[in-house]
Protein backbone atom coordinates (compact mmCIF):
# COMPACT_ATOMS: atom_id res chain seq x y z
CA UNK A 1 0.00 0.00 0.00
CA UNK A 2 1.20 3.56 -0.42
CA UNK A 3 -0.63 7.35 -0.02
CA UNK A 4 -0.63 9.29 -3.06
CA UNK A 5 -0.40 12.83 -4.06
CA UNK A 6 -3.53 13.70 -5.89
CA UNK A 7 -4.07 17.17 -8.24
CA UNK A 8 -4.82 19.56 -4.98
CA UNK A 9 -1.46 19.90 -4.56
CA UNK A 10 -1.03 21.62 -7.42
CA UNK A 11 -1.09 25.60 -6.91
CA UNK A 12 0.28 24.91 -3.06
CA UNK A 13 3.65 24.86 -3.10
CA UNK A 14 3.70 24.70 0.79
CA UNK A 15 6.55 22.08 0.94
CA UNK A 16 5.81 20.70 4.50
CA UNK A 17 5.58 17.43 3.56
CA UNK A 18 8.92 17.29 1.84
CA UNK A 19 10.49 17.92 5.37
CA UNK A 20 8.45 15.06 7.36
CA UNK A 21 8.70 12.02 5.54
CA UNK A 22 11.22 9.92 6.98
CA UNK A 23 12.31 7.67 3.84
CA UNK A 24 12.42 10.43 1.36
CA UNK A 25 9.52 9.22 -0.41
CA UNK A 26 8.07 12.43 -1.63
CA UNK A 27 9.83 14.40 -4.83
CA UNK A 28 8.64 16.45 -7.60
CA UNK A 29 9.94 17.53 -11.19
CA UNK A 30 12.52 19.99 -9.90
CA UNK A 31 15.47 19.27 -6.89
CA UNK A 32 13.69 20.06 -3.89
CA UNK A 33 16.78 21.82 -2.83
CA UNK A 34 15.74 24.60 -5.80
CA UNK A 35 11.98 24.46 -4.82
CA UNK A 36 12.84 25.20 -0.84
CA UNK A 37 15.28 27.94 -2.01
CA UNK A 38 12.59 29.82 -3.27
CA UNK A 39 10.63 31.79 -0.36
CA UNK A 40 7.00 29.97 -0.24
CA UNK A 41 5.16 33.20 -1.67
CA UNK A 42 7.23 33.25 -4.92
CA UNK A 43 7.44 29.67 -5.46
CA UNK A 44 4.05 29.75 -8.35
CA UNK A 45 5.61 32.25 -9.92
CA UNK A 46 9.11 30.35 -10.62
CA UNK A 47 7.25 27.26 -10.65
CA UNK A 48 3.70 27.23 -12.18
CA UNK A 49 1.33 23.94 -12.15
CA UNK A 50 4.21 22.42 -10.02
CA UNK A 51 2.87 18.95 -8.33
CA UNK A 52 4.32 16.95 -5.79
CA UNK A 53 4.67 13.25 -5.77
CA UNK A 54 4.73 9.82 -3.39
CA UNK A 55 7.16 7.10 -5.02
CA UNK A 56 4.90 3.90 -4.30
CA UNK A 57 8.41 2.01 -3.77
CA UNK A 58 9.41 3.89 -1.08
CA UNK A 59 6.33 5.46 1.11
CA UNK A 60 6.21 3.14 4.03
CA UNK A 61 2.58 4.56 4.79
CA UNK A 62 3.17 6.40 8.16
CA UNK A 63 0.57 8.99 7.17
CA UNK A 64 3.10 12.26 8.75
CA UNK A 65 2.63 13.81 5.37
CA UNK A 66 -1.39 13.77 5.06
CA UNK A 67 -1.22 15.46 9.01
CA UNK A 68 1.37 18.37 7.16
CA UNK A 69 -0.61 18.80 3.99
CA UNK A 70 -2.11 22.57 4.04
CA UNK A 71 -4.74 20.96 0.89
CA UNK A 72 -5.85 18.09 2.25
CA UNK A 73 -4.13 16.74 -1.13
CA UNK A 74 -2.65 12.90 0.16
CA UNK A 75 -4.70 10.18 0.45
CA UNK A 76 -4.24 6.21 1.11
CA UNK A 77 -4.60 4.52 -2.08
CA UNK A 78 -7.43 2.88 -1.46
CA UNK A 79 -9.47 5.73 -0.09
CA UNK A 80 -8.30 8.60 -2.99
CA UNK A 81 -11.31 10.05 -4.12
CA UNK A 82 -12.65 9.07 -7.19
CA UNK A 83 -12.47 12.25 -9.14
CA UNK A 84 -9.03 11.52 -8.39
CA UNK A 85 -8.26 8.09 -9.07
CA UNK A 86 -6.46 8.96 -11.87
CA UNK A 87 -3.52 10.31 -9.84
CA UNK A 88 -2.53 6.89 -8.36
CA UNK A 89 -0.60 6.13 -11.77
CA UNK A 90 0.42 10.02 -12.27
CA UNK A 91 2.38 8.94 -8.93
CA UNK A 92 3.74 5.72 -10.07
CA UNK A 93 4.68 6.89 -13.80
CA UNK A 94 6.10 9.84 -12.52
CA UNK A 95 9.08 7.82 -10.41
CA UNK A 96 8.95 5.44 -13.12
CA UNK A 97 10.11 8.50 -15.76
CA UNK A 98 12.83 9.78 -13.65
CA UNK A 99 14.23 6.09 -13.78
CA UNK A 100 14.67 6.06 -17.34
CA UNK A 101 16.67 9.43 -17.01
FE1 LIG B 1 6.55 9.61 3.35
FE2 LIG B 1 5.01 8.61 5.31
FE3 LIG B 1 3.93 10.25 3.44
FE4 LIG B 1 4.67 7.78 2.76
S1 LIG B 1 3.02 8.33 4.20
S2 LIG B 1 5.13 9.66 1.63
S3 LIG B 1 6.51 7.47 4.06
S4 LIG B 1 5.52 10.80 5.00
Amino acid sequence: MTYVITKQCVGCYDAACLSVCPVDAIDGPIAIAELVAVPAAERGKRFPGLQMFIDPDECICCGACVDECPVAAIYMKDAVPAAHREDIARNAEFFERREKR
